[in-house]
Order: structure tokens, then C-alpha cells, then sequence
């Protein structure tokens, strides 16, 4: 037992630890005065840092200012200008409001702190080093604010010995600012390290944002999230092109009302939205930006401001997932944009760039040859020409793809089993839900069944008989009629039409694949069932089709919602632009 006897801690001990909650490492200090710049309005944000922010951090913007009189108040804890009662609470539309980060700055840091809030050319100072009086100048300076800090942690070493090498806190801090500068592509940022540019974006598009920060050939190929609106959510940015992906979640910025924010179930909305065209343990080029009403977000949850809660976030998070999943169900392999990988001045880890490997999840692979996409360089994603995709069959080849051409006088080519998969595949979707209806499928309300000549009796464990029979009826939406026989026995009469066409596999094999997979012990059973059955139905390689069933594929997947890409996760089609045609042959 010690024998220390309790006593409070003095003031600015506890100030000390609070800080420690917010401030954390130079990249929290430089979100905390990024937050208080675009909160004052600045149009243009400049940000310097000497040895990873250890040394010197400066950000100095071009917003309100603060008048000379509440300089230092700005700095004491508590004081803030964006929030006066509780009940301002609920409606922040600002980056900061508890009020604590100035203050908890100059707990750990010499920091000093000038504004101009008029346009007298004068901007007042307040310097605040530990343990010694505070000093006020006058200077000249345009209207806005620049806040430094020297020395972070100096008198704190404990903190100091927790942050790591200036490279590593400068790369920090890059993030935050790239970040940011996504986020609020509307704004100028500049980032100095070390006296070296490190970034820069002009204060303009989204686009520009993503040229200026990862290179024009990358912002070219990067899909528009597209805007959508749900109430009074309002979802917009891009997609990085498919293949393009990261070791590190780093680039996948998610905004809320201008504010970058992590929110799980958002972020793995994003990735559910890539589906298998994300490997594990990669991340994509994600920026995200919502604008919710203000009472919709709760911001307070986290001490660092980084996690926010929303109301109604499934319905968000279903948004963002079927825009991602739209946005890059554009994008065709394009063989005219084999290029080298982007390159940006100011990544450390190379970019990689990669097809999605193929999954090997059990019936995932049915009807595909399996092999490996290691083909170097990778092709890489092309934007479809926006407007309804357009291809007149020319010909089979190997019985295996169709080529075909647009009005403009592109190439395909095209995987007809693959083609097929995805027309079945959205046909069974749109036979349910109404969010994946396509124009082609008008939203049929069931998929009729076709009742079998000699009905199939499958025998499961009764686990499996447990999982399934609660799910017969959904079943029978898909038109396989599914009815217990007596134990975990189970009688398949019927199967979905469109798995009884053509040369498949016999009825009896395609309804025990079928059973098993709806008593599947997962939460996405039906899903595998839809892609199950859409794969063991679909037209195989290897089977010639007449020009008439070449253009019936065609007109079909035309009308898709996603052309470019199977339900596993692979390309369906190859596109060889006029463009590139013209190049290559120099014509
Ligand atoms: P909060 O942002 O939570 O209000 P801070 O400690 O970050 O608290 O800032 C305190 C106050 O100082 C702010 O409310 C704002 O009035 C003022 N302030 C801080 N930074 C700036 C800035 N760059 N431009 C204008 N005003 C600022
Ligand atoms: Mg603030």
C-alpha cells in the first residue's frame, strides 16, 4: 500500500492531461488550427511545419480574425465564439466549438497567436511562453489569423518520447492536410515542410483538388461519385479508379459538412460499395463528401472531434455504398490507358496498382476457369462514355467473347459469360429490391418458377435444415420452390426459368448447389444465392451463339446498371477507344 496521501492535482497538471485528450502528436495540433481557419471563413490556408511539426508549427489563413481584445480569451480554456448555451449543441455548423484548442496548445507548446480582424493593415500579437508573462506586439498584416507553435511537448517529455521521427509526424501531418484539402476542395491549401512544398491545391474543384494532390493522369481517371440526394442528405465526390489502391485507409476521406471525419459504418459502407474489386487489406482513393443538416450530426462523441455519429446512418451508408458501387460499375478495363502508375511528388509508398485477385469463396468460381490476373502492367479503369452504353455485335471469338462496336467507333470486347452473369444476376436483384431495378428489367415483381419434370430431393444436415426453412419463402421470390420433405430432407419442384434455358448443368445439380447455399449460415445468403444461380445459368465460354442471341446479350447488358463488371468482381468488357486505335496505328 503507498502511503501517498490524495490530494488534487494543481491546475495546470490537470490542464496538462486534458490537452493530452486533443492534442496528441504536431497532426492533431495542425487539425485543430485547420478546424479554427475554416471556421473564421479563410479562403486560402498556409501551413508550415519545421522537423515533422517537433519544432515549429505555423498555419495562417485568410478569415475573419479575432479582435485585439478577445486575443486573450481565444487562448484560455472554455472560451469559444461558436456556441453560448447548451442547446447550441445540437446545431454546430462549425469545425470547433468545445473551445479547449487553443488552450490545451499553449498547455504544451510556446504558441502565439495574430490576428487581424480589420483591414487596417495591423495585426495584434499574443505571445504565450510557459512560465513567463504574456507579450503583447502590433505588426503589419493582412486580415486573417497565423497561429505558431514552438517546441511542442519541450516541457513535457514523457509526451515528447511517445511521438516518433520527424519524417514520421511530417507524413502525419501531410495526411491531415490532404485530407482537408480534399475535403474542402474549395479552399487554397499550401503545405511547407521544411521549406519545401509539399502540396498545394488551387482552391476550385473537387477534380483539381485530386490533380494537384495525385497527378492529372489519376484525377482523369477517377470517377464522379455523382451526386445524390436522399431528404436532406446530399452526397457528392470521387472514386479513385478501380485497381488504383493503398496499404493504408490514408486516402479514403469521408466529409461531413466540410468537416473530415471517421465514421465505421460509413467507411465500411465505402469499402461494401467496391465489393471483391477491393483485395483484403487494401484500401482505395475515396473522397466522400455529405452535407447533412447540422441537428443530424453529433460531433461531441469523440475528444479528438474525428468520430461523429448521425442520425439515420444506415439510410447514409446505403447511399454511399450504391454510389460507390455505381460510380465504378462505369468504368470499363480500357486498354488505351495503359500508362505508368501515377506518380505524385509527395507519396513515400508507391502507388499500386492491381487487378482485384479472384475469390475463391466456395461457388464464387463456378462456370470460370480459375486463373490469376498478373499480367504486368495492369490495365487500368477507364470512365465509360457517360450516356447509355451502345454495342452492336460484329462477331464471336473463341466462343468466348463477342466483339463488339459503338456509334463513336470503339472496341470491345466482351466476356459472354461474364455478360450474361451480370444480366441474370441484376434480374434476380430487381425481382426483390427496387433500388437495383434497370430500365430492362422494369422492375419485375418475381422471377417466375419453372416446375420441374422430375422434382429434386436434397438431403441437408439438420443444421442446414434449421438455417433454411425460415428462408423458403424468400426463396420461392426467386422461383425456387423449396418445400421440407420430412426431416432435413427437402423437395425442390421448381427453379427460376431462367436457370432452366440453355445447355446448364441438370436441374439436379443446379437445385442441391442452389439449397446449400440458402442454408448458408451467413447474412448475405441471399446475395450468394442471386449470384449462385446467375452463375450457374449464365452462358458458358466455350459455347458458340448465333449473331441474333450475340445482340440479344448485348441490348441486355447495354441496359444494365453495372456493364463493366460481373457480380464476382471481375471486367466483363475491354475497351480499345477510337482513340487509342488512331494512336497505336498512327493513323
Ligand atoms: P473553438 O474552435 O472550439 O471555439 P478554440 O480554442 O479552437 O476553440 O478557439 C477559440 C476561439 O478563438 C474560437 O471560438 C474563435 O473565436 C477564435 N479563433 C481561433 N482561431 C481562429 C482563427 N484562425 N480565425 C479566427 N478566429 C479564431
Ligand atoms: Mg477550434
Amino acid at each position: 500500500m503507498s502511503s501517498a496521501r490524495i490530494q488534487p492535482l494543481p491546475p495546470e497538471v490537470v490542464e496538462r492531461i486534458a490537452a493530452g485528450e486533443v492534442i496528441e502528436r504536431p497532426a492533431s495540433v495542425v487539425r485543430e488550427l485547420l478546424d479554427n481557419a475554416l471556421d473564421a471563413g479563410a479562403t486560402s490556408v498556409r501551413v508550415e511545419l519545421r522537423d515533422g511539426g517537433c519544432r515549429l508549427i505555423r498555419v495562417a489563413d485568410d478569415g475573419a480574425g479575432i479582435p485585439p481584445d478577445e486575443l486573450p480569451l481565444a487562448c484560455q480554456p472554455h472560451t469559444t465564439s461558436k456556441i453560448a448555451t447548451l442547446g447550441d449543441l445540437g446545431a454546430v455548423a462549425t469545425l470547433g466549438f468545445r473551445g479547449e484548442a487553443l488552450a490545451s496548445i499553449a498547455a504544451v507548446a510556446a504558441f502565439e497567436l495574430s490576428s487581424a480582424a480589420s483591414d487596417d493593415g495591423l495585426a495584434h500579437t499574443i505571445a504565450l511562453l510557459p512560465g513567463k508573462p504574456q507579450e503583447r506586439t502590433v505588426a503589419a498584416r493582412s486580415r486573417g489569423t497565423t497561429a505558431t507553435v514552438h517546441d511542442l511537448f519541450q516541457s513535457i517529455p514523457a509526451r515528447r518520447a511517445l511521438l516518433r521521427g520527424p519524417r514520421a509526424e511530417a507524413q502525419r501531418a501531410l495526411g491531415v492536410v490532404r485530407a482537408y484539402a480534399l475535403a474542402r476542395p474549395d479552399v487554397n491549401f499550401t503545405l511547407v515542410l521544411d521549406g519545401q512544398l509539399a502540396l498545394q491545391t488551387p482552391g476550385g474543384s473537387v477534380d483539381e483538388a485530386v490533380a494537384a494532390i495525385y497527378g492529372a493522369d489519376l484525377s482523369r481517371r477517377a470517377l464522379p461519385l455523382g451526386v445524390v440526394t436522399a431528404d436532406s442528405a446530399v452526397l457528392g465526390g470521387v472514386v479513385g479508379p478501380r485497381g488504383v489502391t493503398f496499404t493504408t485507409r490514408e486516402h479514403v476521406v469521408l466529409a461531413v459538412n466540410g468537416r473530415v471525419v471517421a465514421n465505421r459504418a460509413l467507411l465500411t459502407a465505402a469499402a461494401t460499395g467496391y465489393g471483391p474489386l477491393l483485395r483484403k487489406g487494401r484500401h482505395p482513393l475515396l473522397v466522400a463528401t455529405l452535407s447533412l443538416p447540422p441537428a443530424a450530426v453529433d460531433a461531441n462523441i469523440h475528444p479528438a472531434k474525428a468520430e461523429v455519429l448521425l442520425a439515420d446512418e444506415p439510410e447514409i451508408a446505403r447511399l454511399l455504398r450504391e454510389a460507390v458501387h455505381a460510380a465504378l460499375g462505369r468504368a470499363a478495363e480500357s486498354v488505351a490507358a495503359h500508362s505508368s502508375p501515377p506518380t505524385a511528388p509527395h507519396f513515400t509508398r508507391p502507388l499500386q496498382l492491381a487487378l482485384p485477385a479472384p475469390r475463391t469463396r466456395r461457388g464464387l468460381l463456378l462456370g470460370e476457369r480459375r486463373r490469376r490476373y498478373h499480367a504486368a502492367p495492369a490495365p487500368l479503369a477507364e470512365t465509360l462514355p457517360s450516356g447509355p452504353l451502345s454495342l452492336a455485335a460484329l462477331c464471336q471469338f473463341d466462343d468466348a467473347l463477342i466483339l463488339a462496336r459503338t456509334p463513336a467507333g470503339d472496341l470491345y470486347l466482351v466476356d459472354q459469360h461474364r455478360a450474361h452473369e451480370r444480366v441474370l444476376y441484376e434480374r434476380l436483384s430487381a425481382s426483390r429490391e427496387g433500388v437495383h431495378r434497370t430500365p430492362l428489367h422494369g422492375g419485375s415483381a418475381q422471377i417466375p418458377g419453372q416446375y420441374l419434370l422430375d422434382p429434386v430431393l436434397v438431403e441437408l444436415t439438420p443444421r442446414q435444415a434449421a438455417i433454411l426453412t425460415p428462408r423458403l419463402e424468400e426463396l420461392a421470390s426467386l422461383g425456387i420452390d423449396c418445400q421440407p420433405f420430412g426431416g432435413s430432407v427437402f423437395l425442390v419442384r421448381a427453379l427460376p426459368a431462367l436457370a432452366t434455358a440453355g445447355p446448364v448443368e441438370t436441374p439436379h445439380d443446379v437445385a442441391g448447389a442452389l439449397t446449400r447455399e440458402a442454408a448458408e449460415d451467413a447474412d448475405d445468403w441471399l446475395e450468394h444465392v442471386r449470384i449462385a444461380l446467375a452463375c450457374r445459368t449464365a452462358i458458358k465460354r466455350g459455347q458458340t451463339l448465333a449473331p441474333s442471341e450475340q445482340r440479344a446479350l448485348l441490348a441486355d447488358l447495354c441496359g444494365a446498371a453495372v456493364p463493366a463488371i460481373c457480380p464476382h468482381g471481375s471486367p466483363i468488357l475491354l475497351r480499345y477507344s477510337r482513340e487509342y486505335l488512331t494512336h497505336a496505328f498512327e493513323w
